[in-house]
């Protein structure tokens, strides 16, 4: 045990509450602190977060896999109550008392240049703007989620209506199409109102905190330390530049197998390159397995973790009644393992969202040898990075999934679900610069921008720019509000150049895989191990990948993705 308060292996720390943390934390807060007490007190503490980290997250994880289970919700929600706001107000007091102190523990500069920068941003006066902002954000989840559509005098969700456009009938496609968007722009002023009132109250709240706009406050927010708005604004130019004109060539290419002119939003979904959609696996046993061979193939330790999660109990994999939708990997602070939460139903999807998630988990077996909380813990990592060791696995180890090495597809269907993995990233990057760019104008706009109907104009342009290959003639109405059911630009503000950012590392590693495997696994695990303990330019450089996002980065990865498409495309039969 790495605990300094779980000295044996029971797990009753996990039934601690708020008495049993108290005593811990004033001492921790009466200690003084010294040059010779330092370290041990910062262990102290981080061992204490660790304990109420993982009572979380079990808590968590538990009601996404019981929905219905109201014991479980109770617990949750008696712990975020009674538990878990006093340990956030001793926690603050313990940040204030190391920022005080004006130490820096060795090999803690960069966790403390984040905790300044977070207790920078507490204030007083916010607080009751946040939980505004917060019933806000619910309301757009509500007002959004609760769209329903009428199919064929059935009342259908939006996730209801999706297998519908992936129909081989063009026009079930279209009528599909056009009903869930009209029944989205029939809430077109609600979304413009709620979207003014969050703009003003998000200014608001910059303005208290003493920043010019809600974007320079983010900056800091985001531990945004390694590069600025205008290094985004370089990417996005990039993306215009290299990878635009290569979805053109994908969007053609496609319109040629439809045998269309040109691309209708409602010929975006379906299948070009076979018409049975793949068929994986058979059961989670099969999954598992097949699963942690193809992780032993890309490295034996990532399979023999994979095993450990098996055998402990770590993965909830099979789709069955009140689960939460999505998948995740979250990490058990003191018992340092990850958890894998997905509901498979034997499609591909399932094999990339497998993938995906033990990028993840092996990441976070990966850290669980550093000292301190603030270095492994999810929070502290920035997403940029975390994003590369998810979305490299997904690359690295898809060689793996064919039969002739024991994995799930023969040559065809390889070569199926390679194309539409790598058409969807070069179609991401262009779709990233949009949403991005467009928030960036938002928050250097706060004047207007509260406006949606301004909003809806720029969203326009920025489309017409990035997207210019989907034919939008006569709807461009509807084009214009599309940004409404962008969740992040309501709920995740800012959040989203994260992906771009991390595509292009996860492209350079899988590039460096082809030519030398071993080594380029060599250099991605010496950076999954360093946690948040490095900068973003170290993360990148020790992984074996640039962090820059100019023309010709990118063009490299644009040209190796288009040469594997071409290469892919004859094996079509
Ligand atoms: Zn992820």
């Amino acid at each position: 045990m790495y605990n300094t308060y779980v000295t044996d292996n029971s797990t009753t720390y996990l039934q601690w509450t708020w008495a049993d943390f108290e005593p811990h934390y004033r001492e921790l807060l009466s200690a003084e602190l010294d040059q010779t007490n330092i370290e041990g007190w910062l262990k102290k503490w981080s061992d204490l977060i660790s304990i109420a980290d993982e009572i979380y997250t079990r808590l968590y994880v538990a009601t996404t896999q019981y929905t219905s289970d109201e014991d479980v919700e109770k617990q949750f929600n008696d712990f975020i109550e009674l538990t878990q706001t006093e340990i956030k107000k001793a926690d603050q007091a313990a940040k204030q008392k190391l920022i005080d102190s004006g130490m820096e523990p060795k090999g803690f500069e960069l966790p403390l240049k984040k905790l300044r920068a977070e207790h920078a941003l507490f204030s007083e006066q916010n607080l009751p703007l946040l939980v505004e902002e917060q019933k806000l954000c619910n309301e757009y989840n509500k007002l959004i989620g609760g769209i329903t559509f009428q199919w064929e005098g059935e009342e259908r969700t939006a996730s209801q209506m999706f297998p519908l456009l992936l129909e081989s009938d063009r026009n079930i496609r279209e009528k599909a199409w056009r009903i869930t968007v009209e029944g989205r722009y029939a809430r077109r002023t609600e979304l413009n109102e709620l979207w003014g009132k969050l703009l003003r109250l998000r200014s608001h709240i910059a303005r208290n905190k003493g920043h010019d706009n809600y974007r320079s406050m983010m900056w800091q927010a985001k531990f945004r330390f390694d590069y600025t708005p205008d290094d985004c604004m370089s990417f996005h130019k990039a993306i215009e530049e290299v990878v635009v004109p290569a979805v053109t060539r994908i969007n053609q290419r496609r319109a040629a197998k439809l045998g269309i002119p040109s691309i209708r939003p409602w010929d975006n979904n379906l299948e070009v390159n076979g018409d049975k959609p793949l068929k994986p696996f058979a059961d989670t046993e099969e999954f598992l397995t097949k699963t942690r061979q193809i992780l032993a193939m890309v490295d034996e330790s990532f399979g023999d973790n994979f095993q450990t999660m098996i055998e402990q109990g770590l993965l909830d994999v099979p789709s069955r009644k009140n689960k939460a939708p999505g998948a995740y990997s979250l990490g058990y602070a003191v018992a340092r393992k990850p958890f894998i939460f997905m509901s498979a139903t034997g499609t591909h999807d399932d094999v990339e969202t497998m993938l995906h998630e033990s990028g993840h988990a092996m990441h976070e077996f990966l850290r669980q040898e550093l000292e301190y909380f603030h270095d492994r813990a999810e929070n502290y990592l920035p997403f940029e990075f975390a994003e590369v060791a998810s979305m490299a696995m997904e690359l690295i180890a898809a060689p793996y999934t064919q039969k002739t090495v024991g994995g799930f597809y023969d040559q065809q269907d390889y070569a199926r679900s390679m194309i539409e993995h790598l058409e969807g990233m070069l179609k991401f990057w262009p779709y990233m610069a949009l949403v991005d760019h467009f928030q960036h104008w938002i928050y250097e706009n706060e004047a207007i921008s509260h406006d949606g109907e301004i909003c809806e104009q720029k969203w326009a342009e920025l489309w017409d720019r990035y997207m210019p290959s989907q034919d939008y003639n006569n709807l461009e109405m509807y084009k214009q509000t599309f940004w409404h059911r962008q969740s992040h630009i309501f709920t995740s503000p800012l959040y989203y150049i994260e992906y771009g950012m991390a595509q292009l590392g996860a492209a350079q590693i899988w590039a460096n895989s082809l030519v030398d495997q071993k080594k380029a696994i060599e250099a991605y695990t010496n950076a999954l191990k360093l946690g948040s303990r490095a900068s973003l330019p170290d993360l990148f450089r020790t992984a074996g990948a640039d962090f820059s996002f100019d023309a010709p980065t990118l063009k490299k990865s644009v040209d190796l993705i288009e040469g594997e498409l071409a290469r892919l495309e004859k094996q079509l039969s």
